[in-house]
């Protein structure tokens, strides 16, 4: 059976580039951030892992032409091949049907959504016949979203969980930088903003507080066997090792290749500049030590410290 692997956590929480790394081994295909498919094939500025601009990257081109899409909006409803189960599943406030999905292990259905997980599955299985690969590397992160897919055992694809954890004040110190810039294939070299709407540190510290203590209780109540628990800090300090559990998780042999993340071109989509930028998995400088304002460290500390202590972070 078909895995796909979705990789779960906060933002900036490092999972494009642990996307990239276990997408580098010739049995795994990093998708990145495919909930975001439909508004990524859209915008005419978006730039493929590859380093391409997305409407000019021959392995999505190929995809959307399989399916019957294309990159102009013109031609489309925006809403043709909606995979934003998750955007959905919030603005309806259907959540409470997830109760019985997450206690009673019974298969999620909803009518309201019901379109977005067809097409996500259509869109796992059209890459799965096109990379013939036994992985797809889903960075998508959303909780919920994920528990409606994994429920689908009707759809003949095994579902894991990574949940992915970093130190809350380096997540902080991401969040509230603006800009970031990606070097293209043409060699040029442009800045883009950032897209996060909030720079409200209270907010943020709120966020990165709520869903990591969300997914460690639901996972470790309803999810254990499904899910590997890894550290962004550990990743990126000792690559090999924690790569070579990963592919044991997955039940795949370890491929020393991986740790160089140009070996392969790979497509992912969505996510941070590190989808094209990183070649290689570098340590943690914990910039946020220099970085971060005394009075913003000390709000963290008081709202989400004892958190950040119980996942490991002194
Ligand atoms: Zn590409």
């Amino acid at each position: 059976m078909k895995t796909v692997i979705i990789i779960l956590g906060a933002a900036r929480s490092g999972s494009t580039l642990l996307a990239k790394a276990i997408g580098g081994h010739s049995a795994c295909f990093g998708l990145g951030e495919i909930n975001r498919f439909n508004e990524e094939i859209e915008n005419p500025d978006t730039h493929c892992g590859c380093g391409e601009k997305l409407n000019l990257c021959s392995f999505w081109s190929q995809i959307l032409q399989e399916l019957n899409l294309d990159f102009t909006s013109t031609t489309r409803q925006s809403d043709n091949f909606n995979v934003g189960i998750f955007n959905q599943l919030t603005k309806k406030k259907y959540l409470h049907k997830l109760i019985n999905t997450v206690v009673f292990k019974s298969v999620y259905t909803n009518k309201l959504v019901e379109r977005e997980i067809e097409n996500t599955f259509t869109l796992y299985n059209k890459i799965f016949e096109k990379t013939n690969v036994d992985v797809l590397v889903d960075s998508t992160k959303g909780l919920l979203r994920a528990i409606v897919l994994a429920s689908r055992s009707d759809k003949n694809i095994n579902f894991k969980f990574i949940q992915l954890t970093r130190d809350g004040r380096g997540v902080l110190n991401s969040n509230l930088k603006t800009s970031y810039s990606i070097k293209h294939k043409d060699g040029s070299i442009v800045n883009y903003k950032g897209h996060d709407k909030t720079k409200n540190p209270s907010k943020l510290i709120r966020a990165w507080l709520y869903i990591n203590l969300r997914n460690f209780v639901l996972l470790k109540l309803f999810y254990k066997k499904k899910t590997l628990f890894v550290n962004y800090e550990q990743f990126t300090g000792e690559p090999e090792s924690n790569l070579r559990k990963i592919y044991d998780f997955l039940q795949l042999e370890y491929e020393p290749e991986v740790l160089d993340l140009s070996k392969h071109e790979q497509h992912i989509l969505g996510g941070n500049a590190s989808r094209i930028n990183a070649k290689k998995i570098t340590k943690q400088d914990d910039k946020w030590q220099t970085d971060l304002d005394a009075a913003i460290l000390r709000s963290f500390n008081r709202k989400a410290g004892w958190f950040n202590r119980l996942a490991g972070y002194k």
